[in-house]
């Protein structure tokens, strides 16, 4: 996708601070961090936002979902917690059209979200 934020990201056309990287899925940190570790992770094939997932696409989300813990590891947050959050649309307050989950932690976090 030629206008996508982080289509360019996945590319090197926009650069980013890389944390992860597999031949699927790319992690790198949010640019406005919500968190003290706050990690922005996507994968490589363009997909939408997470309505866009079906049986044809859905091996990105287990890739992505595999990573996650080994980030956490990489991190120092796999034993006190984090929480992995995706928005989607509008009321989501999803603001990049590319599937892309926040790995958020090394604080207390608040529930329930706004
Ligand atoms: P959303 O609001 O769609 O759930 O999340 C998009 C995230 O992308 C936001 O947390 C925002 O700070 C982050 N973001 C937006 N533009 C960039 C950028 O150019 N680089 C990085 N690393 N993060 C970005
Ligand atoms: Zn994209």
């Amino acid at each position: 996708m030629a206008d996508c934020l982080f289509c360019k990201i996945i590319t090197g056309n926009v650069p980013s601070e890389k944390v992860f990287e597999t031949e699927k899925v790319l992690a790198f940190r949010d640019i406005r961090p919500q968190a003290p570790v706050h990690i922005l992770i996507i994968p490589k094939e363009h997909i939408a936002s997470a309505q866009q997932i079906n049986a044809s696409n859905s091996q990105a989300v287990a890739d992505i979902a595999e990573v996650i813990p080994k980030i956490a590891e990489q991190e120092g947050i796999s034993k006190q917690g984090y929480r992995i959050v995706t928005n989607i649309g509008f009321h989501g307050q999803q603001t990049v059209e590319h599937l892309h989950y926040h790995l958020l932690g090394g604080r207390q976090l608040g529930w329930p979200p706004g």
